[in-house]
């Protein structure tokens, strides 16, 4: 069974897809930590991360760098959101993606476009999603509990651009997929969210061809 989960910063879709991954036996991969990799990569030797070349170079990080608990930071997910609307740098992990979602016994991928472009055959898309506030406070707690002092209106002035980076750009945006279903997580709790995301999967999770657009 293959399973994606798709959705914006901070709409919950990592912890998601881990509890299904555990709760189904499968593997899983937190494709935002390739594109993490790569812009950071291109931090580190000094570059630009909005140059295509510079990118692209950085896309044959060794396997060690996924490690680094860098790539958590608000620094590498601005980079990785800037390296990632660069075609050639989604060409360049498309594979690694790709295979990762065939093995045998099925996974489970989060990302941004992994029911539309990695895995549109997926057995269950999920869309995760929560208002932009409720998303920024998330992440403005988690800033505050790794002691990283940060005021709340620029960690929702972040979400809001990296969100408009996301859905703007012309290389996969982020965009729900027709036949996947939406999780609003903005008034669940963590364990309340995972229920739900399991029950949605039992349920098909697929959105049925006829259900009316919301
Ligand atoms: O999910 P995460 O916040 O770690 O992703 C960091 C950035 O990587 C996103 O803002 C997005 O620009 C990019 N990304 C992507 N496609 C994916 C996963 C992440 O473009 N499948």
């Amino acid at each position: 069974m293959i399973i994606a989960v798709d959705g914006p910063a901070a709409s919950g879709k990592g912890t998601i897809a881990k509890a299904l991954a555990r709760h189904y036996g499968l593997s899983h991969l937190d494709t935002g930590l390739l594109y993490r990799a790569v812009g950071m990569g291109v931090l580190r030797s000094g570059g630009d991360p909005s140059s295509p070349e510079e990118a692209l170079e950085a896309c044959r990080f060794s396997a060690n760098l996924l490690e680094d608990q860098a790539l958590k930071s608000e620094a590498a997910g601005k980079a990785a959101s800037l390296v990632s609307a660069h075609p050639g740098v989604r060409a360049a992990l498309f594979d690694r993606q790709r295979h990762f979602a065939q093995q045998i016994g099925g996974a489970v991928l989060d990302g941004r476009d992994i029911g539309t472009v990695i895995a549109p055959e997926a057995d269950a898309k999920l869309f995760v999603t929560a208002r932009p506030e409720v998303r920024a406070e998330r992440r403005h707690a988690e800033l505050l509990r790794a002691g990283i002092e940060v005021h709340f209106e620029s960690v929702l002035h972040d979400i809001r651009a990296r969100d408009e980076r996301d859905s703007g750009r012309s290389a996969a945006p982020l965009r729900m997929a027709e036949d996947a279903v939406l999780l609003d997580t903005s008034d669940l709790g963590i364990a309340e969210a995972i229920a739900a995301a399991i029950a949605l999967v039992e349920r098909g999770g697929h959105r049925p061809a006829n259900d009316a657009e919301a």
